[in-house]
């Protein structure tokens, strides 16, 4: 590797600021704002990936069903794949191919994905894992503001809030130098409150703790609301102002008093209270969610009763306050925005919108007729490969669905059934392995384009090194197979040609990129969006004098607590929750594939309360049997008293016989199609 490039982290949705120097090595970036120069332990040894022993460096294919995956040029994976695409949507139409994208994509690429599905694949079928992580949030926010863009703010502004609650986020583990923002804000003398039915590292460093009980977020939001009307501590002139819908909330609130709350939740009414006093006496205060909230079955419910605390007490629209989303994958926020989602165009346009289509087709080049309707979710997509009436192929990139998919086994028989399974990957990932066809591609710092991180500040992703003879990237193959499908408009493989297009797709679109350009983000270190055009200084803080909605007000709209789809019961008598560790990201395919982050991280694991283990005859270290409705894993255990005695909790970036998505329940959202990751009724048993 010669000189060095700055650039940013390959994981998460934080994408703190690095240089990639001399021989591999990594260096933090102290003119990033998200990062300030520090960077946890799988952004230190990020380099790695680079030169992981295993990498694919040419295509494969399974000439013969149950043979093995055999080397190929890439001319026949290509002539391959197109040829099975026309004979499968010959025999059974357009929907018989589906596509399924990732959170970590590139703008460019996510972009280029939706168009290829909808222009050169002509299929309804298309969406991706980020379904997975912020879709319940989105769509809150959405209903609520009128925009889903992450933070409200600046990172920075993070530490300007005297206050801030958040709820089902653990960032001190997930993205520890977010703990630098609190940390700041700490020193000036804000106070921390989290909401975790762990006591995690983030809620160590709480000032006040509430552990309920799992898939019980929305009932205490609406309670801590309750107790902010009774208490007086209501922002009567901003409501009246600057939201509305509030006399509605106000209605169902009043359901939720204090003790009612602490029977179905856990959390003493005294804990409540004192959250209550800390936000309604805070100048500002930020409340935020993260995943622990909202991959619920209930999770774009849960979001708006936050939500609605956050507008009744006046937060948002100030620096250092308001609501945000702590959004988990690298580009989980832009690859939301530009149409690999079931139900959208770029520039977070709806496909079912008729202005949406013929301004999106124009910058395509086709008839808005041309462009199929909104598709199946995530779950529902893979849920229904292979069946009649679902798709009978699927190309799949930048995803591990084997692994990170809910209801993981039934998943993984569904792949199976398809009568092919593309997958375009850097690694063999447990979902490449049972490919059909595998086509090798340029990873993280061997391509060049855009992500755009929590903060909704769109950063440029710069090439550090050639990626290996024989290796692609996304762009190349997308445009290899849409060129030998013969579709309309440019399929070009720059990435920097093609986020022009993207700019000009998404102008006019909620999520408007059509001022912003590589040379503005390297001369001002990223730009917010919407950003309308060149001239227009981005929009770092969009609430501050209106909210993007018709009337210009943010809506507070009523939600009522439903508990878990999946409750316990004698059979399954306690709750299981999934999430994630510091040395591992997501389904673990890149970072089990890190020596330093697999020796501090090995194996899967079953965290259980001491009092519980004890009642099932379990000892820490020793197999634990845990079993759903949907299957049975096993895993070490491990106790600590900072769980709570009815839950216990599973790492979710392994495969095998500790794969902790077997067990999760796939029951959806019926707003988001969120599958219910962080909730499900399970049994555990000395395994053996
Ligand atoms: Fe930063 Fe996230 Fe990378 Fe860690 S994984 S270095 S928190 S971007």
């Amino acid at each position: 590797m010669a000189g060095s490039t700055p650039t940013h982290c390959p994981y998460c949705a934080l994408q703190c600021g690095m240089t990639l120097t001399g021989d591999g090595v990594v260096a933090p970036r102290d003119d990033v704002p998200a990062n300030q120069g520090g960077l946890c332990q799988k952004g230190w040894s990020a380099a790695s990936l680079l030169t992981v022993p295993d990498r694919l460096t040419t295509p494969l294919v399974r000439r013969a069903p149950g043979g093995p995956q055999e080397p190929c040029t890439w001319d026949e994976a290509l002539d391959l794949i197109t040829a099975r695409i026309r004979a499968l949507q010959g025999a059974h139409g357009p929907d018989a191919v589906a596509v399924f994208g990732g959170g970590g994509l590139t703008n460019e690429k996510a972009y280029q994905l939706g168009k290829f599905a909808r222009i050169a694949l002509r299929t309804s079928q298309i969406d991706y894992n980020g379904r997975f992580c912020m879709s319940s949030a989105a769509a809150a926010s959405g209903r609520a503001f009128g925009m889903d863009r992450g933070l409200p703010g600046p990172i920075t502004d993070v530490a300007e809030a005297d206050v801030i609650l958040m709820a089902g986020g653990n960032v001190a583990e997930t993205m520890p130098p977010f703990m630098r923002h609190i940390a700041r804000q700490k020193e000036a003398g804000g106070a921390l409150i989290v909401i975790d039915p762990r006591r995690t590292a983030t809620a160590r460093q709480a000032d006040l703790h509430l552990q309920p009980t799992p898939g019980t977020d929305l009932a205490l939001a609406n309670g801590l609301l309750h107790l902010a009307m009774t208490e007086g501590y209501l922002d009567e002139p901003y409501i009246a102002s600057r939201t509305s819908g509030f006399a509605e909330v106000r209605t169902v609130v009043n359901g939720y008093w204090p003790e009612r709350v602490e029977r179905v939740t856990g959390v003493p009414v005294a804990h409540m209270r004192e959250a209550v006093r800390m936000l309604g006496t805070a100048r500002r205060a930020l409340v935020l969610t993260a995943r622990g909230a909202e991959q619920h079955a209930q999770g774009v419910d849960t979001v708006t009763a936050f939500i609605n605390l956050a507008l009744a007490l006046g937060l948002p629209g100030r620096p250092g306050s308001g609501y945000g989303c702590i959004t988990g994958q690298g580009n989980g926020q832009g690859g939301r925005e530009h149409g690999q989602k079931a139900d959208q165009l770029p520039g977070y346009r709806r496909i079912d919108d008729p202005a949406a289509r013929t301004h999106v087709a124009k910058v395509w080049g086709v008839d808005p007729d041309a462009l199929p309707g909104p598709g199946r979710s995530a779950y529902e997509l893979l849920d229904a490969l292979g069946t009649d009436g679902g798709p009978k192929a699927m190309l799949l990139f930048g995803s591990n669905p084997v692994v990170s998919a809910p209801n993981a086994a039934s998943v993984q028989d569904r792949l199976d059934a398809l009568d092919l399974l593309v997958v375009a990957d850097f690694v063999p990932s447990e979902t490449a392995r049972r490919a059909d066809v595998v086509l090798p591609t340029a990873q993280w710092a061997e391509e060049s384009g855009t992500m755009t991180n929590l903060e909704g500040r769109v950063l440029r992703r710069r090439r550090a090194v050639p990626p290996p003879d024989g290796v692609r990237t996304d762009l190349e193959i997308i445009s290899a197979l849409a060129n030998r499908l013969a579709a309309p408009g440019d399929w070009s493989t720059d990435p920097r040609a093609v986020f022009g297009e993207l700019r000009a797709a998404s102008a006019g679109g909620v999520a408007d990129y059509s001022g912003i350009t590589y040379e503005r983000i390297e001369a001002e270190g990223g730009v917010f969006w919407p950003c309308p055009a060149e001239d227009h200084p981005g929009t770092p803080r969009p609430y501050l004098d209106r909210f993007p909605t018709p009337d210009g007000r943010a809506r507070l709209l009523p939600v009522e607590q439903r508990g878990p789809a999946e409750d316990v019961d004698a059979d399954y008598p306690l709750y299981l929750t999934t999430g994630r560790v510091l040395a591992q990201y997501q389904s673990g395919a890149q970072t089990r594939r890190v020596r330093e982050l697999t020796a501090a991280a090995p194996e899967p694991f079953v965290e259980m309360h001491p009092d519980l283990a004890e009642r099932a005859g379990i000892e820490d270290g020793a197999p634990v049997r845990v079993a759903s409705r949907r299957g049975i894993a096993v895993a070490k255990a491990r106790l600590t008293d900072t769980i709570r005695a009815d839950t216990v909790f599973m790492p979710f970036h392994w495969p095998g016989a500790g794969r902790a998505n077997t067990l999760t329940n796939a029951a959806l959202d019926p707003t988001s199609r969120m599958p219910e990751f962080k909730v499900c009724a399970v049994s555990v048993a000395p395994a053996g």
